[in-house]
C-alpha cells in the first residue's frame, strides 16, 4: 500500500452534467488558511459557484471533506464535511458525519469531492484512486438508506439518499452506515442531481503524519485528557448524548409541547440512565473514536440505534411522547427514508399545535404516538398533506398561519435546547450560520452542562459566542468530533486546576483575559502541525476559524441575509413559561448589536470591508 505523507492535497471536482472529472490541487495557502475540512469546502465552493445558484439546480455545489486527521489515528477523527448551499435555508450549510465514507475517500487518495451539475437519469459514482465512474442508478431509486447501502457494499463504502433525498424533502440528509449528514436538506440536493449514492472504493492509501514523533505525543495527550475528563470517559461513554436529558430537563431547556415548556414530570423515562438500563444499549460508534458516545440497544427485541439527545428531544417531549420504544422507531424510520429527526419532530410539533389551535386538519395531537409513523412517512414521499410537511415549519406556517409557533431559524428547525433557560444559546441560534443550530457555539454547554456562565444573564455572551464560533469553526476543519472539545478546553493545566466559581468568574467578567491567558485550541492546532508540517501560531489558527465563519457569513449575506434574520421565534422572545417563575424570555436585542461590534459586521449585520480585508477574503 502506497502512503500519503500528510495530506494528499487533491480534490476530485466531478461534474454531473457532462460526466467529466478533474483533479484541483489545494495550495498551501489555502490549507493553511482555511485548515482543511469545512473551511476548505466553503472556500472550494466560493470561489467556483454562482451565489444566486437555486441549491435545487445543477448549479449549486456539494463538498464532502475529510479532514486533515482522518486517517492519522487521532481520537474521535472519523468524521468528515459537507458543505453546499441548504435547499431548507437558502444561505450556506455545513455538516458533520461519522459515517465510513469519509475515511473511504481519504484512503482514496481524496482530500475532497466536489459536486456539481444534474444528470438525466439517477447515477451513482463510484470514486478511485484513479478518479470517478458515473454508473446507472435506475434500479437503486426507491430504496431506503439501508438498503441502499446493503446493494452498493461490494463496491466500498457508500453515501446514499433514500426517498426524502428523491423527493426534494427540505430536510432530507444522506446516509453513511448508521451515520448522518443531518441538517440543511442536503439529500435534497443530492436528489436534485439525481445523484442516489457516491461510493468509495478506499484503503489504496495509508496515511501517516509529517511528524510522527510529534504526532504521538500529542495524540498520547489528548487520549489521556478524553479518558480523565468525566464527560468524556463517564457520561458520553456510558449514556451516550442521552446523559444530558438529565441536565436539560432540570434547568428547564427540554423542548416540551414545541417548545411551550421546559420540562416534564415524564422526562425522566427518557434519560440515558433509565435507557441504558432496560434497552441492553452497547457502543456503536463512528470509527476511530475513543469517547464512545453512539449506542444501539434493544427494544421490543429488536437490536435499532439508540436515538441521540436531539431526536429523543425533538420527536420525543417535543411532541409530549416519553415512549423510548416508539422513539427509537420513528428515529430509525427517519433514517431509513433519509430525513433529519431534529426537523422532522420540529415540524410534527408545529403540526400538533396547529392542529389544536383549528390552523390544518390532521389526526395528530401532543402526548400520542397515533399517526406518528405514517406522518413521517407521508413527508418522505411527499404524500397528501406530508408535501406541506415536507416544506418543514417554515413553509407550513407561511402557507397555513402560526408563525409565532414555528420553531425555525432561518428555516431550519431548532434543536432541544429552549434558549429562555440559556440567554447565549438564543443568541447563538439567532445569528448561526445555517440556521436553527446548536454547534455553532454551543453556549447551552457552556451556561447549563458546565455551569461557567449564568444561563439568565447577557453578560459576555456575545463574546463567547464569537469566540466558540472561530473554535468550532477549526474543529470541523481539522475534522474531529466536537465532543473531543468537553476534554481538550478543561483538561489543560489551567483550567484543571482553578475551582469551578474562578473559571466562572473568570468567563463571565473576564472574557478577554481568560482568552488570552489559556490557548483552549493547543490540542487541536498542536495535531494540525504534526500531520501537515506545516507550523501555525495560536493566533493564526484562531484566525483561520474566524476567517472560516466569516466567509460563511459573508457568503450567507450576499445571499440575502441581514440582521432582520438574525432572530428567534417570536415564542422566545415574548412567551413565558410554566417551567420559569420568573417568566423569562430571551432578551436577544441586548446581545445582538454587541455581537456584530464584536464580529466587525455593520448594525445589519453585514462583514465590514475592512474585516474581509484583514482575513484576505476577496470581496
Ligand atoms: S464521540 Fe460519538 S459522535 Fe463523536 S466520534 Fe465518537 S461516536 Fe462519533
Amino acid at each position: 500500500m502506497e502512503t500519503i505523507v500528510g495530506t494528499s492535497n487533491r480534490v476530485l471536482a466531478v461534474d454531473l452534467t457532462t460526466q467529466e472529472f478533474e483533479v484541483i490541487e489545494v495550495p498551501d495557502i489555502d490549507r493553511k488558511m482555511y485548515i482543511g475540512g469545512k473551511g476548505l469546502g466553503l472556500k472550494l465552493i466560493y470561489d467556483r459557484m454562482d451565489l444566486e445558484a437555486d441549491p435545487l439546480g445543477p448549479d449549486n455545489m456539494i463538498a464532502f471533506m475529510p479532514g486533515v486527521l482522518m486517517g492519522t489515528g487521532a481520537p474521535c477523527s472519523g468524521r468528515f464535511a459537507a458543505v453546499t448551499k441548504s435547499p431548507q435555508t437558502g444561505v450556506m450549510a455545513s455538516s458533520s458525519c461519522g459515517g465510513p465514507f469519509g475515511m473511504a475517500l481519504k484512503t482514496a487518495g481524496w482530500d475532497g469531492l466536489l459536486v456539481k451539475g444534474a444528470s438525466e437519469n439517477p447515477v451513482y459514482l463510484v470514486v478511485d484512486r484513479d478518479g470517478v465512474t458515473f454508473r446507472d442508478a435506475g434500479d437503486l431509486w426507491g430504496k431506503d438508506t439501508r438498503q441502499a447501502q446493503e446493494q452498493l457494499a461490494k463496491e466500498g463504502e457508500a453515501l446514499v439518499i433514500g426517498p426524502a433525498g428523491e423527493n426534494l424533502v427540505r430536510f432530507a440528509n444522506i446516509a453513511s452506515g448508521h451515520r448522518f449528514l443531518g441538517r440543511g436538506g442536503m439529500g435534497a440536493v443530492l436528489g436534485a442531481k439525481k445523484l442516489k449514492a457516491i461510493v468509495a472504493a478506499g484503503k489504496a492509501y495509508k496515511i501517516v503524519p509529517k511528524d510522527p514523533e510529534s504526532f504521538d505525543r500529542i495524540k498520547k495527550i489528548a487520549t489521556d485528557y478524553i479518558n480523565r475528563n468525566p464527560w468524556t470517559s463517564q457520561a458520553q461513554r456510558k449514556y451516550g448524548t442521552l446523559s444530558i436529558v438529565n441536565i436539560t430537563r432540570t434547568s428547564g431547556i427540554l423542548p416540551v409541547r414545541n417548545f411551550q415548556d421546559g420540562t416534564s414530570d415524564n422526562a425522566y423515562k427518557i434519560t440515558g440512565e433509565v435507557i441504558s438500563e432496560k434497552y441492553d444499549t452497547r457502543h456503536h460508534t463512528c470509527k476511530p473514536c475513543t469517547i464512545l458516545c453512539g449506542k444501539k440497544g434493544k427494544f421490543d427485541g429488536e437490536e435499532m440505534p439508540v436515538p441521540e439527545y436531539e431526536t429523543v428531544g425533538l420527536l420525543g417531549s417535543n411532541l409530549d411522547i416519553y415512549d423510548p420504544v416508539a422513539i427509537a422507531r420513528w428515529n430509525r424510520l427517519c433514517g431509513d427514508m433519509g430525513m433529519d429527526t431534529i426537523s422532522a419532530g420540529g415540524t410534527l410539533g408545529w403540526v400538533m399545535e396547529a392542529t389544536e389551535k383549528g390552523l390544518v386538519k390532521t389526526n395528530l395531537k401532543f402526548g400520542s404516538p397515533d399517526g406518528v409513523e405514517e406522518a413521517l412517512l407521508d413527508i418522505a414521499h411527499c404524500r397528501g398533506f406530508g408535501a406541506d410537511m415536507a416544506m418543514g415549519s417554515k413553509g407550513l406556517s407561511e402557507k397555513y398561519g402560526g408563525t409565532e409557533f414555528a420553531m425555525h431559524v432561518k428555516g431550519m428547525e431548532l434543536s432541544a435546547y429552549d434558549p429562555r433557560g440559556s440567554f447565549g444559546q438564543g443568541l447563538s441560534y439567532a445569528v448561526a450560520n445555517r440556521g436553527g443550530c446548536h454547534l455553532s457555539a454551543t453556549m447551552m454547554v457552556m451556561e447549563n452542562f458546565m455551569c461557567f456562565l449564568a444561563p439568565h444573564t447577557t453578560m459576555s455572551k456575545a463574546r463567547w459566542t464569537a469566540f466558540f464560533e472561530n473554535m468550532w469553526c477549526c474543529v470541523n476543519s481539522l475534522h474531529t468530533c466536537l465532543f473531543t472539545s468537553f476534554a481538550y478546553t478543561t483538561e489543560l493545566t489551567i483550567p484543571r486546576f482553578s475551582s469551578w466559581i474562578s473559571t466562572l468568574i473568570g468567563m463571565q467578567f473576564m472574557p478577554g483575559i481568560l482568552m488570552a491567558a489559556v490557548d483552549f485550541s493547543v490540542i487541536y492546532r498542536k495535531m494540525w502541525q504534526a500531520v501537515t508540517g506545516i507550523s501555525i501560531s495560536k493566533s493564526e489558527f484562531m484566525r483561520a476559524g474566524e476567517r472560516i465563519h466569516v466567509l460563511e457569513r459573508y457568503m450567507n449575506t450576499r445571499m440575502g441575509v441581514t440582521a432582520g434574520k438574525d432572530t428567534l421565534p417570536a415564542r422566545l422572545l415574548t412567551e413565558s413559561r410554566r417551567c420559569d417563575k420568573k417568566n423569562r424570555t430571551v432578551p436577544l436585542d441586548k446581545m445582538i448589536a454587541k455581537y456584530y461590534r464584536i464580529r466587525g459586521f455593520t448594525p445589519d449585520g453585514r462583514p465590514k470591508p475592512s474585516l474581509l480585508k484583514k482575513l484576505g477574503i476577496a470581496a
